[in-house]
């Protein structure tokens, strides 16, 4: 399974879209893995996840192919989550015929802003609200939403995918886990847990998690057999306030076995183990 990273700042990007701090003027100076947009990730090319306002350079740059998709999951209304103008594009006189229908698969708010963008077309959309822990079969992955500590006024939701005999949890955005979160994940298996890194060695694990808290769960994955030998843990969203570069970020994981993602990162995840 192939799971590519496109994206993988906070919602400013990094470096800031308008920022001049020294870390944003680093990160331009250094470049090449240091130079990150707003954050999505596709599964096989034809799970996508979340809809960014950079997912046109993504398309470009990664060389993939839109048109491709057939589930998009929305996990949250941020603007560096859906931006739903662009999803337009794929109605008639913008787009040519679609092959088949996008499902696009999201809580209230993403259903309600969608609705309110894109005309009623069954052959371009498909729309299906989803609720944390109701688990649906979509077109390419059976996909249980999960309740994240995000936003307080959105029920923001983590993706526990199953794909191919493979489980891979999309853990952002999200601060430290609620409890009936953690209650799910008791007696599962993660192969692949993609994990929101926002506040870097920040001391805050509201709303976004750290680094401190991303080892600690993965501690936690392991000591309760929620995690295997052969199972990873990637952290991305990383936002400029951290002041980390991918090296920096790269020398506190490795240690922790936990690879740090970076834009137009693909990594395997082994369907034959
Ligand atoms: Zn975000
Ligand atoms: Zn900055
Ligand atoms: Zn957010």
């Amino acid at each position: 399974m192939k799971i590519h990273f496109h994206g993988t700042a906070a919602a400013e990007g990094f470096p800031g879209l308008f920022c001049r701090c020294e870390h944003c003027m680093k990160a331009i100076e250094l470049g090449g893995k240091n130079i990150r947009t707003r954050t999505s990730v596709t599964i096989d090319d034809v799970l996508k996840i979340d809809f960014p306002p950079d997912t046109y350079y993504h398309v470009l740059r990664d060389r993939y192919h839109l048109a491709r998709v057939e589930d998009l999951f929305i996990t949250h209304t941020h603007h560096d989550h859906l931006y739903a103008d662009d999803i337009r594009m794929r109605m008639p006189v913008f787009a040519s015929e679609p092959a088949h229908p996008l499902n696009i698969y999201g809580h209230d708010m993403p259903m309600r802003l969608l609705t309110e963008h894109l005309e009623r077309n069954e052959t371009c959309f498909r729309f299906q609200r989803i609720v944390p822990f109701a688990a649906v079969e979509a077109k390419t992955a059976r996909v249980t939403p999960l309740p994240a500590d995000h936003n307080p006024m959105e029920t923001c939701l983590l993706l526990y995918i199953e794909r191919n005999g493979k489980r891979i949890l999309y853990g952002h955005d999200t601060g430290w886990f609620p409890d009936e979160t953690w209650s799910f994940l008791q007696g599962r298996t993660i192969d692949l847990a993609i994990m929101d890194c926002t506040n870097g060695l920040l001391p805050e694990r509201r709303n976004h998690l750290n680094i401190e808290a991303v080892v600690e769960i993965q501690d936690i994955f392991r000591r309760e057999g929620i995690f295997h030998p052969g199972s990873q843990m990637i952290a991305t969203h990383f936002s400029h306030n951290i002041g980390l570069m991918h090296d920096d970020l790269s020398n506190i994981f490795e240690p922790h076995g936990i690879i740090t993602a970076y834009d137009g990162m693909i990594h395997h995840v082994s369907e034959l183990a």
